[in-house]
């Protein structure tokens, strides 16, 4: 049993579901509220207290259409944005809308009342536009998924509603560009008039050019649906105003915090995206044993934090510039880096007040909040332009930036293959001199760094480790680029007893083990992507150390030379040793006359992981995903031909059908889950048709003391409630939620059918609990026969 009490554990950021979904929650958590309000005085709460973050970021009033009405603008644009791209691009399309004497806005669909865009026709020459990213397995990103649950489920008249979409995704990934083609799709089957094709943008290629070639072609479009003319504003127009500050003290100016002042200095659970936990480095060691490179071991501790995790989940890191380089911009643009300032956003109907929090410091801004290392795009480049003081620099920076053939070849050489990022591009255009908060308004935000995580919570409970190559490479222009993570990280050693810090929270990932242990699983992950399977594997062992039947366990691992770069050669050793792995092939790519690697080892041992998936197994792989994860998908794909006797066609359906029952997994650089949003806490009541959902079969039935082992892993102090599993979650999740990270609560006021299974709950004692606690039921449902309430604190209306 763990110290930490259940109700206290960190709840993550998560959507819940559809738009109408969430207003009827709303409606609930009001009557709820009024219910518990009402029973104030009844019978002692029975639950330890329920911690939640209250939904943020949420505007007052979430129609659109009376914002644009009162502000006078036609063109909205919606972005489905998990990295700030396509948040980018629609705000460089509503600043565009002024060059056509159209006005317009960007919005967050999270944030909008999306059945507003029935009424958009009210609006003369309404536009609405789309720029939406996949994510992941062909998944909306966190802030679209109420959109695309709303697009789903809703059956809205968009009669007279006109629309363009502009896709982003990327081209390594299975499902390329599914959100922005089924958006397309959707909107136009609801009715909706679609004026411009879709665009593709592919991020494995040169996704600014796609942009930029579409866009080209798509205002004249809007031109000539619409009858407008450009009327040559396209002028540079500033988003945000600055305001300098000389007389306020260092403890109201932001230090690097995501979203809370003060939040380092004074921290607080829940931890997520916009409150990282500052987890000490416990420990920082080198893996490699020769060679020129650099991989890490840490492990970040977080002890006291409340922060839960399980094998197979993200840890995001948020990284800081290298010093070096902020000094070189300050030096560069001559400014006093320690000097304070707010940006404010000139849109007073803007929901993103400020670009990064405010007020901070030059140093704090380029230090962590601005992405100084990426390639910039096009528009900050004809922006730079302006600045420019020598006309030969003017026009170069034009050029490139233009969108002629010769720019976009120009742009795709000097800018994205030399790797010339901000600082390396003021370097070499010496009479370019923006304003420093110019430069501040243009470059996009220092987005946080996923790793998968290298350990299991079962035998780790207070720390997460990561494992992590060092980022380094020379660039054509002879400059040494350096990851901003890794060399950070590196840099985060424990010295005389002191431990840095690092700001941390940890994403859901749908990258688990299988929910029951006896069940073969064969991992594969050459170099670092053997990371999540260090987790997998200490905890089948830890099951296995408890006397559990754990089934096969097969790792692939690839990597350069055995001597230098064999990942924990000692603990995967070990593990072999005592039987934890049934058995570990190993390709070693440059010690031999021809490379090995790992799907080469796959293949020679087809009957082996035919045998294996026959009987039910699971596959993993984890790492790179443009060219090993392909091979070891064809290579799959042809041992079921061979072995399994199928043809092309069947061979597919059936690792098509092992994706589908979530038996064959890809952790490749797709982050998943997780949003910046606040988070929900879930309550859910069960009956005892909880065992027919996940992995579970139909006929599969549990009992009690089956479901706890399965499941439960802590019980309250007091017993009054547990924490179940992540796998548990998991299931859920699967059958019908998103990816919620939230504490989930099963109770233990519950009877017993004559199986041993749950049939009910006191909700009574619930509802007193929640009450003490302020917390609202914000919904409460049933779903395939199943009462599901959540709980939770959301902003009453
Ligand atoms: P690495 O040392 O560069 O490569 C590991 C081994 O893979 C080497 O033996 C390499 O051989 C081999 N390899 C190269 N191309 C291959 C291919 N097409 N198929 C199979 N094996 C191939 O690896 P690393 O530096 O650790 O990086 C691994 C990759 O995994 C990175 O892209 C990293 O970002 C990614 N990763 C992703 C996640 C995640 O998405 N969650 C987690 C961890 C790591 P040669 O070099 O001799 O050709």
């Amino acid at each position: 049993m763990s110290s930490d009490s259940a109700a206290d554990i960190p709840v993550e950021e998560g959507l819940f579901s559809a738009l109408d979904f969430f207003i009827l929650s709303i409606l609930a958590g009001m009557a709820g509220y009024w219910y518990f309000f009402k029973n104030k005085k009844q019978e002692q709460p029975t639950f330890k207290k329920l911690t939640v973050q209250p939904v943020q970021g949420r505007v007052n009033d979430p129609s659109f259409i009376n914002k644009m009405k009162s502000s006078g603008r036609n063109v909205i644009v919606f972005y489905g944005s998990q990295t700030g791209t396509a948040e980018e691009f629609a705000g460089r399309l509503a600043k565009d809308a002024q060059g056509y004497g159209m006005k317009g806005m960007v919005a967050d669909p999270e944030e909008c009342e999306m059945d507003n865009l029935s009424s958009l026709p009210e609006i003369e020459n309404a536009l609405a536009i789309f720029c939406m990213a996949t994510y992941g397995e062909g998944d909306p990103t966190d802030n679209a998924q109420e959109f695309y649950n709303w697009l789903q489920n809703g059956e809205s008249d968009l009669t007279g509603m006109k629309f363009a979409v502009f896709g982003l995704g990327n081209k390594t990934y299975e499902h390329y560009n599914a959100m922005g083609v089924y958006v397309d799709k959707r909107l136009e089957e609801l009715g909706a008039e679609r004026i411009f094709d879709l665009g593709l943008g592919d991020d494995d290629a040169n996704i600014e050019e796609d942009f930029v070639t579409w866009r080209e072609k798509f205002w004249p479009a809007v031109c000539e649906h619409f009858g407008v003319q450009a009327t040559g504003d396209q002028v540079n127009i500033r988003q945000y105003s600055l305001t300098e500050h000389d007389d306020l003290t260092a403890e109201k100016c932001y230090k690097g915090e995501i979203a809370r002042l003060g939040s380092f200095g004074n921290q607080k659970p829940p931890y997520d995206a916009k409150n990282p936990f500052l987890a000490p480095v416990n420990v920082n060691r080198e893996l490699h044993k020769g060679g020129d490179r650099s991989c890490m071991h840490i492990e970040f501790d977080i002890t006291g934090s409340k922060i839960r995790y399980e094998a197979g989940d993200h840890v995001a890191v948020y990284p800081v510039n290298d010093p070096d380089l902020v000094e070189l911009i300050g030096k560069r643009l001559e400014v006093d880096l320690g000097q304070m300032f707010t940006l404010t956003n000139v849109d007073e109907e803007a929901s993103k007040k400020h670009p990064f929090p405010c007020p901070t410091t030059y140093r704090t801004a380029f230090s962590h909040y601005l992405d100084i290392t990426g390639t910039p795009r096009t528009h900050i480049l004809r922006e730079l332009a302006e600045y420019a003081q020598d006309q030969k620099d003017k026009d170069f920076l034009n050029k490139l930036s233009s969108s002629t053939p010769e720019g976009k070849t120009l742009y795709s050489d000097w800018v994205v293959k030399d790797r010339r990022n901000i600082t390396a591009i003021l370097e070499d255009l010496p009479s370019v001199k923006p304003p420093i908060d110019h430069l501040c308004e243009l470059l996009p935000r220092l987005q946080a760094r996923y790793y998968s995580i290298s350990s299991s919570p079962k035998v780790n409970p207070t720390s997460i480790h990561i494992t992590a190559v060092v980022v380094k490479y020379n660039t054509k222009t002879d400059r040494t680029m350096k990851g901003v993570a890794t060399n950070w990280l590196a840099l985060k050693r424990p010295t005389n007893g002191i431990k840095p810090t690092v700001p941390v929270y940890v994403r859901k990932s749908q990258f688990r083990l299988p929910f029951k242990a006896n069940t073969p699983v064969i991992m594969i992950g050459p170099g670092t992507g053997v990371a999540p399977f260090r987790g997998f594997i200490q905890e089948r062992n830890f099951l296995k150390k408890e006397g559990k039947p754990v089934g096969d366990t097969v790792l692939y691992f690839g990597c350069r030379h055995k001597s230098q770069d064999y990942l924990y050669e000692d603990e995967l050793e070990e593990y072999t040793k005592d039987g934890t792995l049934t058995k570990v092939h190993l390709a070693f790519s440059r010690d031999g006359p021809d490379k090995i690697y790992v799907q080469h080892l796959l293949r020679e041992n087809m009957e082996e992981t035919w045998k294996m998936l026959e009987r039910g197994g699971h596959i993993y792989v984890c790492g790179d995903a443009r060219n090993m994860a392909r091979d070891v998908h064809e290579t799959l794909e042809k041992i079921i031909r061979e072995c399994g006797n199928m043809d092309k066609e069947k061979a597919t359906n059936y690792v098509k059908q092992m994706q589908n029952k979530g038996r064959y997994s890809c952790d490749v650089n797709s982050p998943h889950g997780g949003n910046p949003h606040g988070g929900q806490l879930l309550i859910w009541e069960m009956t005892d048709k909880l065992w027919t959902l996940g992995d579970l079969d139909h006929d599969d039935h549990l009992t009690l003391a089956e479901f706890e082992r399965e499941f439960i892993t802590n019980y309250d102090h007091d017993g009054s409630g547990c924490v179940v599993s992540h796998e548990f979650v998991h299931q859920w999740q699967h059958n019908f939620l998103d990816t919620h990270q939230a504490s989930v609560h099963v109770f233990q006021h519950f009877d017993r059918n004559s199986d041993g299974a749950i049939c009910h709950v006191d909700t009574q004692a619930l509802f007193t609990a929640v009450d003490q606690n302020q917390n609202n039921l914000i919904e409460k449902t049933e779903f395939d026969g199943l009462l599901l309430y959540v709980y939770g604190k959301l902003p009453l209306p």
